[in-house]
């Protein structure tokens, strides 16, 4: 067995990791050096850029992904006495968020293949309260577009898209975001691309894009007399420059470490093809960014816990995560109702999931070792 006293003498792999170059390195204490810290020219900067690489759409960055998808609630109007639909199966941030503006979260499953809401259950879902749809691009892979805007618009919901994971993911060729109703993205250091922590919404039309604006920072606006009035009860979810910079940096570097993503990912299929202890998640095509790779392992063939195997991996350097758990079991979802055995799908996967490394500075020769190590472990784990 693994002694968590005989170091491995190979690096640790975490399963995931921010790339940083010099450059990035050199432009951040630029822009420190320059005393014009917080949000400024830079900001306004990272926006074009955003917007150019989204066809031209508006764009507003704001402190995290978790404060864009709350904003972009507000500025649809949602609040107390709405419904908003979105997948058990996702990161907490989405229910929080609809919760944070008064409205009801409703749950609904995903499909067991690409773990992306089920369409058909949220058609089913749909209450005369229901105001939107929140799904989530899981994992990086596109919801299918056609789809999800045909029930939009035949039930006229809104749709704020969880694309979090989703930068640079295509759908038919066009990156998410660049059409439909409002994306929001998230630049924390294990998505895509990062700005330390940031995110931002890309919007169909600019005067929400200006409300947003309001949402982000105070509520405030400007009085012909040089005063300011209030006019929404807003957040601080502004992005620094220092950020903006760091994000500018990452984007113009976003294609190559998508492609690079996409070649592990294809390692870890031809490697793990025909392990039998591993469900492998949805291919997709080309359009998918690949934020994170997790297989589902065949639990009911192992004698060992999910927490043991993973204590296993890191004993041999190898990390591990779980994306994600179910949402409605948490003990603050519960409280609405929701109960065990709901959400077939959701739970399973919360269950058996195991997110491995995979990040732009990883080799080919690392995912060969996680494989490794993990095929060996999942051999003892089978007792
Ligand atoms: C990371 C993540 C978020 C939240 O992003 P932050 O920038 O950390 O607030 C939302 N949804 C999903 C699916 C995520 O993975």
């Amino acid at each position: 067995m693994h002694a968590a006293n005989s170091p491995s003498a190979l690096p640790f792999l975490p399963f995931a990791r921010p790339t940083l170059d010099e450059a990035m390195v050199e432009a951040v204490s630029d822009t420190l050096r320059s005393l014009w810290i917080t949000s400024g020219p830079r900001v306004l900067e990272f926006e074009q850029a955003l917007s150019a690489y989204h066809g031209g759409r508006p764009v507003r960055v704001f402190s995290s992904a978790t404060a864009a998808l709350e904003v972009a609630l507000q500025v649809a109007g949602v609040g107390p006495g709405d419904e908003v639909i979105l997948p058990a199966q996702t990161f907490f941030s989405c229910a929080n968020a609809i919760s944070r503006t008064g409205a009801t979260p409703v749950f609904v499953d995903v499909d067991p293949v690409t773990r992306n809401l089920d369409l058909e259950a949220a058609e089913r879902a749909i209450t005369p309260k229901t105001r939107a749809l929140m799904p989530t691009h899981f994992a990086g892979l596109p919801l299918p577009m056609e789809a999800l805007y045909e029930l939009a618009g035949d039930t006229n919901l809104r749709v704020i898209e969880d694309a979090a994971l989703a930068i640079g993911s295509r759908w038919q060729g066009r990156p998410i975001g660049s059409f439909g109703d409002v994306a929001s993205f998230s630049f924390h250091p294990n998505k895509n691309m990062t700005t330390i922590e940031g995110g931002a919404l890309v919007f169909a039309d600019e005067a929400e894009a200006q409300l947003a604006e309001k949402w982000r920072f105070h509520g405030i606006s400007r009085n012909p007399d040089g005063t300011r009035d209030v006019l929404v009860a807003g957040g601080k979810f502004n992005l620094p420059d220092v950020n903006a910079r760091l994000g500018l940096l990452q984007l113009a570097r976003l294609e190559e470490f998508i492609e690079k993503r996409q070649q592990l990912v294809a390692r870890y299929f031809h490697n793990l093809a025909t392990e039998p202890l591993c469900e492998l998640p949805a291919r997709g095509d080309r359009g998918h960014s690949w934020n994170f790779f997790a297989p589902l392992l065949r639990l009911e063939q192992l004698t060992w816990s999910r927490k043991q195997i993973m204590e296993a991996l890191a004993a041999q350097g190898i990390g591990s995560g779980i994306s994600y758990e179910a949402i409605h079991l948490t003990s603050q979802y519960r409280t609405l109702g929701y109960q065990a055995g709901d959400f077939p799908h959701s739970e399973r996967i919360a269950r058996c999931t195991l997110t491995l490394p995979l990040y732009p500075t990883l080799t080919t020769h690392d995912v060969d070792r996680v494989c490794d190590t993990l095929q060996s472990v999942l051999q003892q784990a089978r007792g």
